[in-house]
């Protein structure tokens, strides 16, 4: 098993670095993020170290995840918010910073400033069907 002392994420899951804990269990911690986005913004994390989304064996990512009707619900009631984008980044060019795999649950109100780019674009004709193939066959 490769050495992830170095860590931080596991750190916060051992209980090494302290964290203002919102949630544990035999799977997964969640905690506040010391730089939130908004009050309340929360990571879930995997006790053990996964890198990303690649490498987390589905049945332990549906454990993981099992908490997040209950985490959203909780954060919108205790900050008013009303809505809450769940977001998880792989990689680096995807904003993945810590290599650990996380989840952000961030508490979201009307006019909160708090922009994400969503530059929508579309396929030139033909390339929709040429990604789908590609997709479709690297999905066996
Ligand atoms: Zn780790």
């Amino acid at each position: 098993m490769a050495d992830h002392s170095d860590c931080i994420f596991c750190k916060i899951a051992s209980g090494k670095i302290p964290s203002a804990r919102v949630w544990s269990s035999d799977d997964a911690v969640a905690f506040l993020d010391v730089s939130p986005l908004a009050e309340g913004h929360t990571l879930l994390i995997p006790r053990r170290h996964f890198t990303d989304l690649r490498d987390v064996p589905a049945d332990v990512l549906a454990r993981i995840l099992s908490v997040a009707p209950k985490l959203v619900g909780a954060l919108m009631n205790a900050t008013g918010a009303t809505g809450v984008n769940v977001l998880q980044n792989t990689g680096a060019s995807a904003g993945q910073a810590v290599f650990h795999l996380h989840f952000h649950f961030i508490p979201r109100v009307e006019g909160d400033g708090l922009g994400f780019r969503w530059n929508a674009g579309s396929y030139p004709s033909g390339r929709a069907d040429e990604v789908l193939a590609a997709v479709t066959a690297a999905m066996v």
